[in-house]
């Protein structure tokens, strides 16, 4: 599938909206991405998730691991595809661990797949967990990347589609000064 074709999967969902936005991180931005509304489709989240699989097909690993609550549907859908176990890791206080009774051998390989990796830091935890039980991650995989610099991993890192994360300080905004209305996104207007 082509750059073109993904990126009008996005919009069509209304994933990808363009426009003046304030993010959760109080930063402003022309782009907005969601990408639960492109993974509420099973046929779009099977189209993207075909593509981290393949990419990862040749990989020796045993079991997918995702963060709550975004990783979640990316990974079940990447270990459906090729057979793997999957697992996910919830935040509980703070912290990043696994519950439910999930939990990882010793030397068990690892691929950790996301919905969208900004700064890898929930990545980055989950590989702690990985860690923690003496587990090995062999790669990361994501629907967008949407990092600005290097995140600095040890193993290969795949995304379908790379989506640029241009920000702006609110008292240095391009938008702001041209007067156009600011949307939050989710919240109801
Ligand atoms: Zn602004």
């Amino acid at each position: 599938m082509t750059y073109e074709e993904k990126l009008s999967i996005f919009k069509k969902t209304g994933a990808l909206q363009e426009g003046h936005f304030l993010l959760s991180s109080g930063l402003h931005s022309k782009v907005y991405f969601q990408c639960a509304l492109v993974l509420q489709f099973p046929e779009y989240a099977y189209i993207f998730c075909k593509e981290i699989a393949e990419y990862f097909s040749n990989f020796e690993f045993e079991t997918v691991i995702s963060p709550a609550l975004g990783g979640i549907i990316v990974g079940q859908e990447v270990a459906r595809i090729l057979n793997k176990r999957s697992i996910f890791t919830e935040r509980t206080e703070g912290e990043m661990n696994l519950r439910r009774g999930f939990s990882l051998k010793e030397g068990e390989k690892v691929l950790i797949c996301e919905d969208v990796v900004t700064t890898a830091k929930s990545s980055k935890e989950v590989l702690s967990v990985i860690e923690k039980f003496g587990a090995k991650a062999i790669g990361l995989g994501a629907i967008v990347d949407r990092t600005s610099t290097d995140i600095d991993l040890d193993f290969p890192f795949y995304a379908t589609m790379k989506i640029s994360a241009e920000t702006f300080q609110p008292n240095d905004c391009p938008l702001c000064k041209q007067n156009l209305p600011i949307i939050k996104p989710g919240s109801r207007k």
